[in-house]
């Protein structure tokens, strides 16, 4: 949430009354600042009190590492009950947020198995449902104290908020999020009032990252390390509202929570920690501002290059491939780039940069968390892009090499719009999208790849052919790139063409049971059989539980008269619990061929049964 669309910061077009309430209720931070703008790092930012490049977890997926403490397994410890409750399916911990839920008595991940469609349960919570799922788990477990996080996800790209919001800010949808979240706020501090635990609570409020909302040429967030994404409201309601109505105009950073809590609760052995306790700011006490950093390594998904900044003093400097120096006092809006090498503030801040740079691991050349193609799918729904067209540690020169994410925004603004098209069935506009990113740069491998599996999803075979070949000509050692142009050569016809390219990828990297699996059911439709029997077998033998190649090797078998040995590998396939009807009617084949005929009716009607299961659900 952009701080500068709230309503207690001073943004007239909304109203927010709740988060207004807990302002007037306790202390607002005006200058707080988180140091990621993306999801993942900056929420284990909150409950480590370390800075991304501390704590590793610069990108999805990646694990939170046992050895950083987290803010619940701290208060656990004091004999607080924990639990998590979040809005979107990005911090479950059992897919692309793992760790995250260390120390939560009990954290409320999504279901892994839906059939639901709708992004509402599957991906993402509404607020209001967030609020009651919390409520519901406090009035099950009432006895104090509690330590509870309550992730909105609404403010968040994509803007939908739900009636009356929608309508109410039909020509701004976030401002429209921001205040439907608002009202589930509501309903959580009436629960805590109802309950007469609101006095003695400590309730902070904080914003993970802003929105870029078109600002520098960023639609969203993630790419760029602007004020747009990385300036957040951040509200401290202490016991007993204690310095209530104060404004601390300090410069503060969300790594300061952690300390702030376990300072508020005394805590005496407290972590290593890149924040310091916001106490002493509190009533003037203390009034330097604290120096703020940012991270960004979500530009290498895209192949550009990762962003770091510093920001002190009323100055911002950002290290890219082309620097970025602002006057923050004289331009608050980041529009003028003063940077110029030999200036002394430039020099000043950039050597601030680097030394903290040592002090912490290095971000940078670390490869992305590796996630499931099932949570790929997931992330694509939430419009992030997945780790396949991301440069690897290996693969990554010196990031000062890489393209300016400057140059690149307009480009990652279609992409964007295309995977949220696509996850929306709006094909005809994601193919728009990714044309035009071609048109920029037609060797772009994300946006090649990307139309490629377009039109393949579209049963658009021969559409796909040329953007899956020049991704296959630009790197020519990918595996994957060959695995689905090969496909795509496959299923327009061109069975020979198919087989060539999955032959070259397998004489470079010998191990990929798909490319096996792909070469033997091209052999099947050649009539190949033996061919075909060779490949599947080379297939199981890398992944043996592969139920396609066991199907396919059948009928390589079958198609060989080899019934017996058709039976055998059929019937322990079918002996581990197969929902695959085609098993059975390979099955059934080969016991009519071996004269078995009350088998055969058997594995007959199994096919059958499962086949209705099966439209049934
Ligand atoms: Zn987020």
């Amino acid at each position: 949430m952009r701080s500068d669309h709230v309503g207690c910061y001073g943004y007239q077009r909304i109203q927010t009354p709740s988060l207004d309430q807990v302002a007037k209720d306790g202390v607002r931070f005006a200058e707080a600042f988180t140091p990621s703008p993306i999801t993942n790092s900056s929420h284990a930012s909150i409950l480590t009190g370390l800075l991304p490049s501390s704590h590793g977890v610069s990108d999805f997926g990646m694990p939170l590492e046992a050895a950083h403490v987290t803010l619940p397994e701290l208060l656990r410890k004091q004999g607080y009950r924990t639990a998590a409750f979040i809005g979107a399916v990005i911090l479950d911990s059992k897919s692309l947020a793992p760790g995250l839920d260390r120390g939560f008595d009990f954290y409320d991940n999504f279901p892994e198995k839906t059939d639901d469609k709708s992004r509402w349960g599957r991906i993402e919570r509404r607020g209001m449902d967030v609020v009651r799922r919390a409520e519901g788990w406090l009035d099950a477990h009432k006895a104090d104290p509690h330590f509870v996080w309550v992730h909105l996800y609404d403010p968040h790209d994509p803007y939908e908020p739900p009636p009356p919001y929608d309508q109410k800010y039909k020509d701004r949808p976030y401002d429209g999020e921001i205040a439907y979240a608002d009202s589930a706020l509501a309903d959580l501090l009436a629960y805590l009032k109802k309950q007469d635990w609101y006095d003695g609570a400590l309730i902070i409020v904080v914003g993970d990252h802003g929105e870029g909302l078109g600002e520098h040429g960023e639609d969203t967030h993630g790419i760029f390390l602007y004020d747009s994404t990385t300036h957040v409201p951040l509200l401290l309601k202490l016991p007993q509202e204690k310095e209530a109505g104060t404004v601390v105009a300090a410069q503060v950073r969300t790594v300061d929570i952690l300390p702030t809590v376990l300072d508020l609760t005394r805590t005496a052995k407290a972590p290593k920690s890149d924040g310091t306790s916001l106490l002493a700011l509190i009533g003037d006490k203390e009034e330097s501002s604290r120096t703020a950093f940012g991270e960004t390594d979500y530009p290498l998904r895209f192949g550009w290059a990762p962003l770091r900044s510093i920001r002190q003093d009323g100055f911002k400097f950002i290290e890219a491939p082309r620097p970025e120096l602002y006057d923050l006092r004289a331009d608050p809006g980041e529009t003028q780039n003063r940077y110029v090498p030999w200036d002394s503030t430039t020099g000043r801040l950039r050597k601030a940069l680097s030394e903290q740079r040592g002090k912490t691991r290095s971000g940078a050349g670390r490869s992305p968390g590796a996630v499931s193609s099932g949570t790929v799918s997931e992330l694509r729904a939430l419009g992030y892009l997945d780790a396949s067209d991301a440069r690897s540690s290996t693969d990554v020169p010196e990031p000062s090499l890489l393209p300016d994410p400057k140059d690149k925004i307009g480009v990652q603004n279609l992409l964007h719009t295309a995977m949220m098209a696509q996850e929306d069935g709006r094909t005809e506009e994601a193919r728009r999208a990714l044309t035009k990113a071609l048109a920029f740069d037609g060797d772009y491998a994300v946006a090649l790849r990307q139309l490629g599996q377009l039109e393949m999803a579209s049963a658009n075979y021969k559409g796909a052919l040329p953007y899956l070949k020049r991704l296959c000509d630009l790197r020519p050692n990918e595996a994957r790139a060959a695995l689905d142009y090969s496909r795509a050569l496959s299923l327009s016809g061109d069975l020979e063409g198919a087989r060539a390219v999955l032959a070259r990828s397998l004489r470079l990297e010998a191990n990929q049971p798909e490319a096996r699996l792909l070469l033997g059911q091209i052999a099947l439709k050649g009539a190949r059989y033996k061919t075909a029997e060779d490949e599947f077998a080379s297939a199981l033998l890398l992944e043996p539980a592969n139920e396609q190649a066991q199907i396919g090797l059948a009928k390589a078998l079958l198609g060989q008269k080899k019934f017996t040995d058709a039976r055998e590998l059929l019937e322990t396939t079918a002996a581990a619990g197969t929902q695959n009807a085609e098993l059975f009617d390979l099955l059934e084949e080969a016991y009519r061929a071996l004269g078995r005929p009350v088998d055969a009716n058997r594995a007959r009607e199994r096919a059958r049964s499962m086949r209705q299961e099966k439209t049934r659900n």
